[in-house]
């Protein structure tokens, strides 16, 4: 039988707005901006061999918002240097709020942009169509893997892209997070796994355990309060549980024993915990640092 539930990402107007609650009630942008103060500038403090001229690739950059803390870490580790920045942004929107940002702001006279409105793989068509050589210093890869059909091939073109001493720095979830519980049982009946692939970092760890790669890896502490979720008919709840489940109107559309399942996961500790009469998931992402191929 023919699921009913409808996907979340064919109303991109409830899912930009479940997005926005998402950021304001998760932890998920100040982990990265931690992670990119703390912990960035050491890691690519050794790229660039000395040059006068960095090439980044950015996959997946949303409306730039952590592509541009990224830069200010860049340059203060490399004052001086010029940047190639080739940006890969399937959708409009998200490229045209990037392009925004980068007009107000006064001090990115160092960075050329390269806009790329378009896949990772649609990118990768063209560099290879083109005879590309150029390499790469940096490429980043922040919360997108879930969108591509084969991550080990993205995995392997990119990191085939990296100049010698470059780094490719993947961001998604951890395994050990609440979405890779929630993932792992409601594949095939929540929306999210026919869309995406609930990739985590535990599954590229294993696809470069076993191509032999080497890397690092930073867990980036992050929670997410869903207590609304537990209110019936509380609006910003069912939003939030839209985004867990990636489902249009989840509590209106799901089964009840579907809805009972999925809201008793979400309390269960292998998925959040209690505190301050608070429910707090467990939004833990992941950083996986790839050296060069030389
Ligand atoms: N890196 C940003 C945005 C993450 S959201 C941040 O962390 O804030 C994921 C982004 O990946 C979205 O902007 C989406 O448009 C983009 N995306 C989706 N499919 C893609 C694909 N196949 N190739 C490249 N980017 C993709």
């Amino acid at each position: 039988m023919a699921s009913p539930l409808k996907s979340l990402v064919y109303d991109d107007n409830r899912y930009q707005k479940a997005f926005h609650l998402f950021l304001e009630r998760s932890s998920e942008h100040q982990c990265m901006k931690d992670f990119i103060h703390n912990i960035l500038p050491d890691i690519v403090s050794s790229i660039g061999n000395g040059k006068p001229h960095l090439n980044v690739i950015g996959v997946g950059s949303g409306d730039g918002r952590i592509d541009l803390e990224m830069f200010s870490k860049l340059h203060l580790k490399h004052p001086g240097v010029t940047v190639d920045y080739e940006v890969v942004e399937p959708s409009s929107q998200q490229l045209h709020s990037y392009k925004v940002l980068v007009s107000q702001k006064s001090d990115l006279d160092y960075i050329t942009f390269k806009w790329n409105k378009m896949t990772s793989s649609e990118f990768e068509e063209q560099w290879k169509l083109k005879g590309m050589t150029k390499k790469a210093d940096l490429i980043h890869m922040i919360q997108m893997l879930y969108y591509v059909k084969d991550v080990e091939a993205t995995v392997g073109f990119f990191r085939s892209l990296l100049e010698q001493n470059g780094k490719l720095l993947i961001i998604l979830v951890s395994g050990e997070s609440g979405w890779g519980k929630l993932w792992q049982t409601f594949r095939g009946q929540i929306s999210v796994c026919e869309i995406s692939q609930c990739v985590t970092t535990a599954d590229v760890k294993s696809i470069l355990d076993s191509g032999g790669v080497q890397y690092k890896s930073y867990t980036l502490p992050s929670e997410m309060d869903i207590t609304e979720c537990f209110s019936e008919g509380d609006q910003s709840g069912e939003l939030l549980l839209d985004f867990l489940t990636e489902v249009d109107r989840f509590s209106q559309t799901a089964s009840p024993q579907l809805k009972a399942d999925v809201i008793k996961l979400l309390r269960d500790p292998a998925c959040s915990r209690e505190a301050d009469g608070k429910v707090l998931f467990n939004n833990n992402l992941e950083v996986i640092v790839v050296d060069s191929p030389r």
